[in-house]
């Protein structure tokens, strides 16, 4: 109450409803990026993309160079995998394994090079803040959404949508404003956060950039007013630009681009599935992702690397990590962030709110994951569920003002047509639901669980039709 009341008062940009999780985001927010390169095996999934996976265009124990394409397939909606280091691939191309959300999928083990694993200066090279010269609309639009593509970028907020395909212009639907997601709502996490403190300069060009592929007339840059730092550099780089800032609330979820679309813009997106932001004539892109696209296309460079940040109680040295895809958990949290403590008990790929719990720490990083998060007991939500008091705590708080109790209820007694009808596809499973509920009930995992057992149902029907 008295959080929305402040929001009122301050001016600052907000949505109806959400929640004020603990930020906890002190143990990382001011540790600079770093570079770590494993010289364990790396595993890199072909599948890491919304859309179909990718086939492996290399052969077994073949000699790999580092940024050369190992992925790819010939559809609209992917996007193709480099080597994130130079090295060979292993006897066998292909092993299965799961991800860090669980889910099985093939990927491409790949042992680094003792030596020159990774292009000399790359640390340097990623954090470049001399971009002045760039001159975004000397690209053609085609030419730039061509490089996004050939540089394998999907959405780094987590959604890993590939970016060239929600950049390429529609005439049926046209974007007048290209929306910079650097909200980072989510606890713990940071690497966003340190990337616009770090090369507020590359971010800027990425948006322009986007801004001219898509047609979009205004370009804003959406922060919570947590990052004071990163406001100020992004409002430097931005002078010369037609660039607004957009201060929001440290709000959850902020960043998701039905939250965030009408705190900046005042424009509802119609319910998932089927709305999208395009509906209403935005795009949003993350700013770690516009970076990508800075990289992408002024300096040809592939999608090897993201900031990682590696955080919690459980570990010994929380800090933003340049990491490679696929390099797998446990070698980033033991050699980069010095292993985790006696009292750790919990991994998450992600943060607390939406980051599920890996129980194998062998899954590698993959494009869409941001952090780790390593709980000790004291941070960790115990779940002693008990029967629902109807308070009506988890409705006033849905952002997508949908019913979570309804939904959980139907999916407990199996009831999916009647929890569709409740919207469940609409649920984005942010995790408000079951914060604030005072039963305990983890509404939200209920959700989840009943939305993939609804997507199982509707694969074996059609198997069978
Ligand atoms: S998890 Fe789904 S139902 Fe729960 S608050 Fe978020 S959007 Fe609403
Ligand atoms: S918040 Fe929990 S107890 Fe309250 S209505 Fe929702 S499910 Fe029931």
């Amino acid at each position: 109450m008295i959080a929305a009341l402040r929001e009122r008062l301050s001016g600052l940009k907000s949505f109806q409803r959400g929640i004020h999780p603990p930020h906890r985001k002190k143990y990382s927010e001011h540790a600079p990026i770093e570079l770590f390169t494993p010289t364990g095996d790396l595993l890199i999934p072909m599948s890491q993309h919304i859309g179909p996976p990718c086939k492996p265009t290399i052969k077994p124990r073949e000699e790999i160079e580092y940024g050369q394409i190992i992925g790819d397939i010939d559809h609209p909606i992917s996007a193709p995998i480099h080597a994130t280091l130079k090295g060979k691939t292993a006897m066998t191309v292909i092993t299965t394994l799961p991800g860090p959300g669980g889910k099985r999928c093939d990927a491409i083990p790949l042992k680094p090079s003792e030596e020159g694993a990774v292009p000399e200066n790359f640390l340097a090279s990623f954090l470049d803040r001399n971009w002045d010269s760039v001159e975004p609309t000397k690209y053609e639009p085609e030419e730039i959404i061509t490089k996004i593509r050939a540089g394998g970028l999907v959405g780094m907020g987590g959604a890993t949508f590939p970016t060239y395909f929600k950049l390429k212009r529609n005439p049926d639907r046209p974007v007048d404003t290209l929306l910079l997601n650097g909200a980072e709502c989510e606890p713990y996490l940071t690497a966003d956060h340190r990337l616009m403190v770090e090369c507020p300069e590359g971010i800027i060009v990425g948006l322009e950039l986007a801004r001219h592929a898509a047609g979009a007339e205004r370009a804003i840059i959406a922060i919570e007013e947590n990052k004071p730092d990163a406001i100020e550099a992004l409002k430097k780089a931005a002078v010369g630009h037609n660039v607004e800032i957009a201060v929001c609330a440290t709000k959850y979820p902020m960043g998701g681009e039905r939250q965030l679309i009408p705190a900046v813009l005042g424009r509802t997106v119609p319910s998932a599935p089927k709305g999208l932001p395009l509906d209403v004539g935005v795009v949003v892109v993350n700013v770690s992702t516009a970076h990508g696209i800075a990289r992408a296309v002024v300096r040809d460079q592939p999608f090897t690397h993201r900031v990682v940040t590696v955080t919690g109680l459980g570990v010994k040295k929380p800090g933003n990590y340049l990491t490679p895809i696929g390099t797998k958990f446990s070698e980033l949290i033991e050699s980069a962030a010095g292993g985790v403590t006696s009292e750790a008990i919990k991994v998450l790929a992600g943060g607390p709110m939406m980051g599920p719990t890996v129980p194998n720490l062998n899954v590698p990083v993959i494009k869409g994951v941001g952090g780790i998060t390593v709980m000790i007991d004291q941070e960790t939500a115990h779940w002693h569920e008990t029967p629902c008091i109807r308070c009506g705590r988890c409705i006033d708080n849905c952002p997508l003002y949908l019913s979570p109790t309804k939904i959980a209820h139907a999916i407990k007694h199996r009831e999916y047509d009647l929890a569709n009808e409740f919207d469940m596809q609409a649920c984005c499973e942010c995790g408000c639901c079951s914060y604030i509920c005072p039963a305990q009930i983890p509404l939200a995992q209920y959700i989840r669980a009943g939305k993939n057992q609804w997507r199982i149902m509707q694969t074996k029907q059609k198997a069978t039709t």
